[in-house]
């Protein structure tokens, strides 16, 4: 029998005291669309979508006297308006209001509006006022006619993040209209609140809606102004909160128990012909205690490329070898698994251990076979794809699952192989039982990003290299200079190195040069098929010019249509150095392990994301010889690329390079949580809100014992229907 594969685990989150947050209806599925597209389903969500900043429109300025440089409120008289054609359509309208005078000049206008401005009319204008050449001129100001005497704004006004079709007026009565329906009491004790000197929650929200002009415009821009960081704290203490719970119910998950046993572990150890560096301990010694326990590890390995996470892996798939349990390990890529099969077959078939390989391209037949071979229980040891997921594989008792590249697979393929139970008959004590699972990254995330969004995971950092590796020099070569670096790697392949070339299937990364919407058409980049299949020609072109310059030279060619016999023919020939230039598109991309590979030629650099060039270097630097990564890229440089290829050709080290993609691209795009659903943190920034988060924790960890009604009432309130990734 199996167990149950397909439901839900039973991990429910505590019961809420409160009503499900009230929904938004009466509101026109036009308007409900988008404010979904700003992730907005619920009153709450309105009360929680706070201003990007504030318009000042509680003073108003003579002409003569405002400032410059920022928005001011002006209100003026019309004194003529008119469309003028030179040197395009714009419309044209003179005010003055006793001070002076200033030109209001629209550039996108409806012919209507010329009879708003009727001379006499009164007239509130906001924007910054320039000295143009024909005097002081706003251009495309926010406006509106006035009576005189109206009064000002008593509040600054919110702009809010929003969306094409929907105004800030229309985003600001709906805000207005659930701050005053929603019920939004304190969730936090008072003591905890003091303790801080926190502001109410609803005063928080107020404030931030609609905060005085006397708080300087700093505090709120800096999001350090109290208001602020209650928001953040709060933020934080519901995923710190939902962390805990997380955990306590992982403690309530059986596992098998594997102890070391100190067999399998110290003979690998012994034949390995290299020490393990002190990074490597820690994290072998911190699997090892988690695989003792007899509940289920979920942890993170996280290590830039090279630094020897694989044996790391091994070691923890022995111990659980030693117990007699089985271990899978699951790679994203078919070459990236055939890789680890070899190594792991290298390390343990000397010790007597068969290693199995599955994969989508395995034989019917010998699949059978396998399958029943690792039903049975006659496998120890399972390498493999996705192929590993699947529904026909049952494992006899799996112990350990071993995931490489974590954040390439989603949530829900890790739920399925941790679904895969150890246990799957009767006739066994521990039915229901999790297998450990240990993940592995070369994504070096900050520290403090990875505990807080892998809610539900501990994490061991290798952050030291193996020693003997020489640093990798980077150049950044102009496309105009292809030549030279053809040359510098046919010296490098006849003096017996090796080399890569790569094609990359690039990212559609361009596109955070051009706002959303300001993208012309023409510019639009092909789908990804159509991006596979340019790059796929480029690789075919390169390889059969880079032949024909050097016919003496093996040169391979790997890319991602080639079926998966011949991928693993060339990347063999490779490895054993029988080619010695190796043209490729992504395939090699990650995890490929060839020390004598000294050469790195990534074409189109420009374009590619800073973790998949620093990925793609790590390739290389890996034998004692000197290694080069040359990044041949096209101008003109947008900015954006410009930055990119200056932190790559400056940073060496992956953590500081993920700190400036996380800087760059933000954290849904770094730990690929678009996809994992993972939800972000929207207001607290866990680089400058470190001390917010040790608070949260601290709070988090008292909340739940001395006043669990509280803890769940937060809960609630901020992750309300999207507690579901909870259960994953
Ligand atoms: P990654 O962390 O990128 O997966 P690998 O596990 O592929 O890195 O290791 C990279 C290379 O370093 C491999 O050839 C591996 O055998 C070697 N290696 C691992 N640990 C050490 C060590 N402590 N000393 C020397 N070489 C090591
Ligand atoms: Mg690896």
């Amino acid at each position: 029998m199996r167990r149950e594969a397909k439901g839900k685990p039973s991990r429910d989150l505590p019961a809420s005291p409160l009503t499900p947050h009230a929904s938004l209806a009466g509101l026109s599925k036009s308007t409900l669309d988008k404010l979904a597209k700003l992730n907005i389903a619920s009153k709450f969500d309105l009360v929680l979508h706070l201003p990007l900043r504030y318009d000042d429109e509680t003073h108003l300025y003579p002409i003569r006297d405002a400032p410059a440089a920022r928005d001011v409120l002006i209100e003026a008289t019309v004194v003529e308006c008119d469309i003028k054609y030179r040197p395009r359509r714009q419309l044209v309208c003179h005010l003055e209001d006793g001070s002076g005078v200033v030109t209001l000049r629209f550039f996108s206008f409806y012919g209507s509006q010329v009879k708003h401005f009727a001379p006499g009319t009164r007239v509130r204008a906001f924007g910054e006022i320039r000295q143009g050449f024909f005097g002081a001129e706003m251009v495309h100001p926010r406006y509106r006619i006035v009576q005189p005497g109206l009064p000002v704004a008593e509040a600054l006004t919110p702009v809010y993040p929003t969306t094409a079709g929907m105004g800030q007026d229309t985003l600001r009565k709906l805000i207005e209209r659930a701050l005053a329906s929603e019920k939004l009491e304190d969730t936090l004790p008072d003591a905890l609140i003091q303790q801080h000197r926190f502001p109410k929650f609803r005063d928080a929200v107020f404030f931030l809606h609609n905060p005085s002009p006397e708080v300087p415009q700093e505090d709120l821009q800096s999001r350090t102004h109290p208001a602020w960081r209650r928001m953040k704290f709060d933020e934080l203490l519901a995923q710190q909160l939902s962390m805990r719970v997380h955990q306590q119910r992982r403690r309530g998950v059986g596992a098998p128990a594997l102890r070391p046993r100190g067999t399998l572990v110290s003979r690998l150890l012994k034949a390995l012909p290299f020490k393990l560096t002190g990074a490597q301990q820690r994290a072998v010694a911190q699997i090892r205690d988690d695989l003792s326990k007899p509940h289920p590890m979920q942890r993170l390995l996280q290590g830039d490329v090279g630094s020897g996470k694989t044996v790391v892996a091994a070691i923890a798939a022995l111990q659980c070898v030693e117990n007699n349990f089985q271990v899978a390990l699951m790679a994203p890529t078919e070459i990236l698994a055939e890789q680890h099969f070899r190594k792991f077959s290298g390390w343990l078939a000397p010790l007597g251990i068969e290693v199995a390989w599955l994969s989508g391209s395995t034989k019917k037949t010998i699949k059978k076979q396998l399958l029943r071979k690792i039903s049975a229980g006659e496998t120890p040891v399972i390498v493999g794809t996705h192929a590993l997921f699947e529904d026909d594989v049952v494992f006899h008792n799996l112990g350990l699952a071993i995931i490489d590249e974590q954040h390439r697979f989603g949530v829900r393929q890790r739920l399925a192989l941790r679904l895969k139970g150890t246990q799957t008959s009767v006739d066994k004590p521990s039915a229901g039982a999790q297998p450990h699972q240990l993940m592995m990254s070369a994504t070096p995330i900050p520290r403090t990003l990875a505990m807080s969004y892998y809610a539900d995971l501990d994490v061991s950092v290798i952050d030291e290299l193996p020693p003997g590796r020489t640093p990798v020099t980077t150049k950044l070569v102009s496309d105009a200079r292809r030549d030279e670096v053809i040359a510098r790697v046919r010296d490098a392949c006849t003096a017996g190195s090796q080399a890569y070339w790569v094609c990359p299937l690039v990212e559609e990364i361009e596109s955070e040069d051009v706002p959303d919407g300001k993208k012309p058409k023409s510019a639009r980049k092909p789908g990804r098929a159509g991006m596979e299949a340019l790059q796929l020609k480029a690789a075919l072109e390169t390889h059969e010019k880079l032949s024909a310059a050097f016919p003496e030279l093996k040169i391979g060619l790997a890319h991602g249509r080639l079926k998966s016999d011949e991928k693993s023919a060339v990347m063999s020939a490779f490895q054993r150095g029988d080619v010695q230039l190796l043209v490729a598109t992504t395939v090699i991309e990650v995890g490929v392990d060839v020390p004598n590979a000294s050469l790195m030629v990534i074409e189109n650099a420009e374009r590619m994301g800073l973790s998949q060039l620093h990925q793609l270097r790590g390739r290389v630097g890996r034998g004692a010889a000197q290694s080069a990564c040359i990044l041949l890229y096209h101008t003109p440089l947008s900015p954006m690329a410009r930055e990119r290829l200056k932190i790559i050709f400056e940073n060496t080290d992956g953590f500081e390079v993920a700190r400036h993609d996380l800087r760059m691209r933000g954290p849904g795009e770094l730990l690929g949580a678009r996809q994992s659903g993972v939800p972000l943190l929207r207001f607290a920034d866990l680089s400058a809100d470190v001390d917010l988060l040790d608070a949260a924790r601290d709070a988090a960890a008292r909340l739940l014992t001395e006043n669990p009604q509280a803890a769940r009432a937060h809960l609630h309130r901020w992750l309300g229907g999207r507690g579901e990734f909870l259960k994953v």
